[in-house]
């Protein structure tokens, strides 16, 4: 179970967002835009970031930038997500700092695998698992 923020204009993609991070158990924050996102990123702390690529005003390639450059929210896993699967919105996301991207229409088990893959490598220190991985500690 993790709070995860969306932010995500389309009405639609955000519903459908919503539905599925919480029939997998997470909490979902929703914001309409870029300014409000960054402002809930702050606010809130949520484990993960879905940002859409297009959104009104400023968009998900910027606020990603934003959200890497401050300490506050760097440490945030932040997962792209774009209309097309196009080579050249993955290759931007990775310059804007994002740790994933996924292209819409969002897809269950890619979107889990991506949030789970996130997930675990943003908490190795949770268990003592993570421990035993590492015998210098
Ligand atoms: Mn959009």
């Amino acid at each position: 179970m993790a709070k995860i923020l969306i932010i995500e204009d389309n009405a639609a993609n955000m519903k459908l967002a919503t539905l599925l991070l919480r029939n997998a158990g997470h909490s979902a924050l929703c914001a309409v835009d870029a300014e409000i996102g960054l402002m809930l990123a702050h606010a809130e702390q949520p484990d993960l970031i879905l940002m859409d690529i297009q959104l009104p005003g400023m968009d998900g390639l910027a606020a990603t930038a934003l959200l890497k450059q401050d300490p506050a929210t760097a440490a945030i896993p932040v997962i792209a997500l774009t209309a097309m699967a196009m080579k050249a919105d993955k290759e931007k996301s990775q310059i804007a700092g994002c740790d994933a991207y996924i292209a819409k229409p969002l897809r269950c088990q890619e979107l889990y695998a991506a949030i789970d893959s996130l997930l675990s490598r943003a908490k190795p220190q949770t268990g003592s698992e993570a421990d035993n991985l590492n015998p210098s500690s």
